[in-house]
């Protein structure tokens, strides 16, 4: 077992001034597999400290010096992908392919990503007799979910290192162990002491002290709405910035004219990619009334194939949930949706056969979902798809419209035009016009209650810029 006893802290490892440690769990065999230090405000007060400390030195470096400590991170990162893959699938339960691909892959390149924009991105413009000035915002603090921890924990501090600002990370108490692993790699890199610092501890800890903290300029968070709202009420109180990347209910519409079985099936694997505790995963199918058996039968087809299994063994698909809390969150779901009177066309709530350990849940289907029905409504984030029909373009436009949410969604259809069409009226930064990959230069992020904020490329840097106007005399 692996035993974290201290946080990284103005350029050096420091004994958390608290005694409790967290345990990290393995998904798939429920084994303690390490420990990490339950920090204190106290821990967060030092840790702002020293990042409000670097931010003069680290904010006046030239930008071409920024890309060069980010270009090593990334070689770092890239180097130790096999461990980084391999923590991931241990903590989060991911199938080992997946884990390399996204959750080992993604962050290098994200990284990589910034020192290129960092040649490109210019930090003044000429407005009028006016030079404008994009600066740090300061001491931004990080907080990140645990569903692909390390790629979300690089989605913020590639941009805000790029932009000049210092950073304090306070990772998932539930998938921390790439976050240490990145302190190792950022350390290595040299970087001054006090840019980087990452402090371990639960959200209501070390989470609401970081959103409280007078000397942080700026919260960026990643994770549920709940705990999204009350970070921005915390930052309320010093008028702190803050970008919330929230929850989803995302659909994918699939007009008439579309390849219903490529559709589908691209439906499936994005609603159950990471056992569907993706925050874009597309949870709701809309199809047409008209075609709704041939949809159903595609559907379920599409979803047997993700056999449950050890997640380290190349074999599986669908790999357990993070956590009991999480099972029995998504059980209880699945009750609900058969309560409600949603059909249950596959799998369902109990302990799958031959799993007696680990928080597995079987790919769950299901069919005549209304859009009043809980499960069409909130997030469930398990592997579970809802298919609903609609009679018309307006009917799925207003069904998919229709949730607190707008974080993404899908467009299927042979008349390209006619997706984009669509896409154009789905309320939701993101959407897939036939199957249309993640891109990590373009923007992401929520419209309503799925957030405020976008991260990656160029507008995941403008969120930790200031904007200054120099009126000069002429
Ligand atoms: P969570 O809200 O429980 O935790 C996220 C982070 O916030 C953790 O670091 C946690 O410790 C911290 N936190 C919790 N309560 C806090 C509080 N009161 N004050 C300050 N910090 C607090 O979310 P989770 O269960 O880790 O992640 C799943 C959620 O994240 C889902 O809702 C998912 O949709 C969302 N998510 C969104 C995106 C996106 O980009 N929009 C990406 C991934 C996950």
């Amino acid at each position: 077992m692996k035993i974290h006893d201290q946080l990284y802290i103005a350029g050096a490892w420091t004994p958390s001034l608290s005694s409790r440690k967290i345990d990290v769990i393995n998904a798939a065999t429920e084994e303690v597999i390490a420990q990490v230090p339950d920090g204190t405000a106290k821990d967060v007060a030092l840790a702002v400290q020293a990042a409000r400390k670097a931010f003069d030195g680290w904010s006046q470096t030239a930008a071409e010096q920024r890309a060069e400590f980010l270009r090593s991170i990334a070689d770092g990162l890239a180097a130790r992908s096999d461990e980084i893959a391999r923590s991931i699938t241990a903590e989060v339960g991911m199938p080992l392919k997946l884990s390399q691909r996204i959750q080992a892959g993604l962050p290098p390149q994200v990284m990589a990503s910034y020192a290129k924009l960092l040649r490109e991105f210019r930090f003044e413009e000429k407005i009028g007799d006016a030079l404008v000035l994009f600066e740090p915002v300061g001491v931004a603090g990080c907080i990140t979910p645990w569903n692909f921890p390390l790629h979300q924990m690089v989605a913020k501090v590639a941009p805000a290192l790029a932009a000049g600002c210092t950073v304090v990370l306070k990772p998932s108490e539930v998938a921390p162990l790439t976050a240490f692993m990145l302190a190792e790699v950022i350390d290595s890199a040299g970087l001054p002491a006090g840019v980087f610092n990452l402090v371990c501890g639960t959200g209501p800890v070390a989470g609401e002290a970081l959103a409280c903290h007078p000397d942080t300029d700026m919260i960026s968070f990643t994770g549920s709405t709940r705990a999204g709202k009350r970070v921005s009420e915390l930052a309320a109180a010093t008028v702190k910035r803050v970008a919330l990347e929230l929850g989803g209910k995302s659909a994918a519409i699939v007009l008439d004219d579309a390849d219903f079985a490529r559709a589908i099936k691209s439906t499936v694997s994005s609603c159950f990619l990471n056992s569907g505790q993706t925050c874009s995963a597309h949870t709701r199918l809309l199809v047409p009334e008209a075609r709704y058996e041939e949809a159903a039968r595609l559907a379920v087809e599409a979803a047997k194939t993700f056999n449950l299994g050890d997640p380290f063994d190349a074999k599986t698909r669908l790999g357990p949930l993070i956590s009991e809390v999480q099972r029995e969150r998504v059980r209880g779901y699945i009750r609900t949706g058969i309560e409600e009177g949603a059909q249950l066309l596959l799998g369902g709530p109990d302990q799958p056969p031959g799993f007696s350990k680990g928080y597995f849940v079987s790919p769950t289907v299901f069919g005549r979902v209304r859009p009043d029905m809980t499960i069409a409504q909130q997030e469930i984030f398990g592997p579970v798809l809802s298919i609903l029909t609609y009679r018309d373009e307006e009917d799925a436009v207003r069904i998919a419209n229709g949730t607190v949410y707008g974080l993404a969604g899908g467009v299927w259809s042979k008349d390209e035009a006619r997706a984009r069409r669509i896409a154009r009226r789905l309320r939701a930064g993101s959407i897939d016009v036939n199957g249309g990959g993640f891109s990590i230069e373009a923007p992401f992020g929520g419209y309503k209650q799925s957030g405020y904020g976008r991260e990656f490329g160029r507008f995941g840097l403008e969120e930790f810029l200031e904007v200054k106007t120099l009126q000069v005399a002429r």
